[in-house]
């Protein structure tokens, strides 16, 4: 299973993601989105939530 990820160098802090797939992904303190439960919501959501990161933050790893 492909385990979400995201750069925390690349993040701006939109919290798009963390409203599209709010299982998967939260904000942490320091202001970027950080995955909680890499399989919280469906592949297809966690997919959605990928293609609206306007800066391509968020990839998949295989597990
Ligand atoms: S959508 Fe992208 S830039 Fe916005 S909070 Fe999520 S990872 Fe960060």
């Amino acid at each position: 299973m492909a385990i979400p990820y995201v750069d925390p160098d690349i993040c701006t802090g939109c919290e798009l993601c963390t409203q599209v797939a709010e299982n998967t992904f939260v904000m942490n303190d320091d202001g970027v989105a950080e995955v909680i439960t890499p399989a919280g919501d469906s592949e297809e959501t966690i997919q959605e939530a990928i293609d609206s990161c306007p800066v391509e933050a968020i990839s998949l790893k295989e597990d």
